[in-house]
């Protein structure tokens, strides 16, 4: 049995949270190669490596004096080292990034560094090998991200050791230049590497015990989903349910390979197994419920629409020519409706309406804005009678008014459109009659 953990930056803040995850790997022997992120907060006011790595890294390229904000980094690593009781000296790394920063080696090269040195005291704390994930993880020379050949280099890297720590969030061009993943790229790193080695499981550790059905500053300690598939995922995470990098599904999706979602804090928390496809029922019928809040719709009459052939295709041309991308349509006999991310639209709407007169000559027009949109997710729904009208019930009895309703062909979701001061309102109102109603 293989397993990839990677752990989270929260989970590697400080020598008390390190020696947890010590614990956590060294409790399974099947924990063999760990994807570590640079340290996170300690306290909610803290700053993150990263977040410190970039500021000092500002100051350099405006060329100021940098030593101040460099050692405030150091102090965290020592901490670090001097709370495990380890020997290590990170003096030699600090002194190149200087000399590094200096010669203004660039942002991504000085963001890296938190996961880099991360990655030094992870491998001495546990005694696994480290592997410079500049090595490793490829990009082409476009910056774009080279997956064969990255899938090809861990491959043969990493089956040349039992056990072996390889940073996330960076990698390299082939002449060494560092690039970094978008924030929170460690994800990716690990499920990467889990795919490089046909791992049995990914094991993402955080800070929170699993996904959970909904957003908890909407309702009170939600409960965690058990088992999620990843084109659930999908769709709650595009519509805001973040625990996970986004980028960070496709590699080990391909394989197969389960991701499962673990809280350092509380190891004997289950978290969230996430995979491809699975017999067990959600407990609730709906897996998650997510949204967003800030679209606005586009409302468009003509009579004898329908019969008009290439009208929705004129339509959505003129957002496209305005580079404008669209969320949902949903259409009647003689009406369609367009909704859009208003901060993408709000400044071309003069310029969209005139387009819209000028490509089909609607009967009326009409622009609502300040709109949420939710989206009821569960491979459950297919199966189950009713669901759609428990949803709508549910937001009748809570005073609700539904703008708009949308269920995905793959009947995994209901998407409901509503205004934004009802958003909470409704979310707190669909997980009642799915969670806390009828189990
Ligand atoms: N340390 C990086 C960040 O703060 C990457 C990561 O933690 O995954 O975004």
């Amino acid at each position: 049995m293989k397993k990839v953990v990677k752990f989270g930056g929260s989970s590697l803040a400080s020598a008390e949270q390190f020696k947890k995850v010590g614990e956590i790997i060294r409790a399974d022997k099947s924990r063999r190669f760990v994807v570590p992120s640079a340290p996170g907060k300690r306290f909610s006011a803290d700053i993150k490596v990263t977040d410190m790595l970039y500021d000092c890294y500002a100051a350099a390229e405006q060329g100021e004096n940098f030593d101040e904000k460099l050692s405030a980094i150091k102090e965290r690593y020592e901490e670090i080292i001097s709370g495990l009781g380890l020997s290590l000296s990170l003096e030699g790394e600090f002194g190149e990034i200087a000399e590094n920063f200096g010669k203004k080696a660039g942002k991504e090269y000085a963001a890296s560094r938190g996961e880099f040195l991360n990655g030094r005291v992870m491998a001495e704390y546990l005694g696994y090998a480290f592997v410079d994930a500049a090595e490793v993880i490829r990009f082409c020379e476009d910056g774009s991200f080279d997956e064969g050949e990255t899938d090809r280099l861990l491959h043969e890297r990493l089956s040349q050791y039992e056990c072996a720590v390889i940073p996330g969030f960076y990698g390299a061009m082939a002449d060494g230049t560092v690039k970094t993943f978008s924030r929170g790229g460690s994800d990716i790193t690990g499920s990467l590497v889990a795919r490089a080695i046909h791992a049995d499981i990914y094991e993402n550790w955080t800070d929170v015990s699993g996904f959970l059905v909904t957003d908890p500053r909407i309702v009170e300690n939600p409960q965690v989903i058990a088992s999620i598939t990843y084109k659930e995922l999908r769709e709650l995470a595009y519509m805001g349910a973040t625990v996970l990098h986004e980028d960070a599904i496709f590699p080990v999706r391909k394989e197969g390979i389960p991701i499962n979602i673990r809280n350092t804090n509380r190891p004997q928390d289950r978290g969230t197994m996430i995979v491809e496809s699975t017999c067990k029922k959600p407990k609730f019928t709906i897996t998650g419920i997510a949204g967003k809040k800030g679209f606005c719709s586009i409302y468009l009459e003509k009579s004898m629409m329908n019969s008009e052939i290439g009208f929705c295709r004129k339509v959505l041309q003129v957002f496209e020519d305005e580079g404008i991308s669209i969320e949902h349509m949903p259409s009647g006999i003689d009406t369609m409706t367009v909704f859009v991310h208003q901060d993408e639209f709000e400044e071309k709407e003069q310029r969209v309406i005139a387009g819209i007169h000028r490509a089909v000559k609607p009967d009326f027009l009409e622009l609502e804005a300040d709109l949420g949109l939710i989206a009821v997710v569960g491979r459950g729904m297919k199966s189950a009678r009713g669901t759609a009208g428990r949803i709508f019930s549910a937001l009748a009895h809570a005073n609700v008014n539904v703008k708009m309703i949308d269920q995905g062909s793959s009947e995994q979701n209901i998407i409901i459109g509503v205004e934004n001061r009802d958003f909470e309102a409704a979310i707190k109102a669909i997980y009642d009659i799915f969670v806390n109603t009828q189990l």
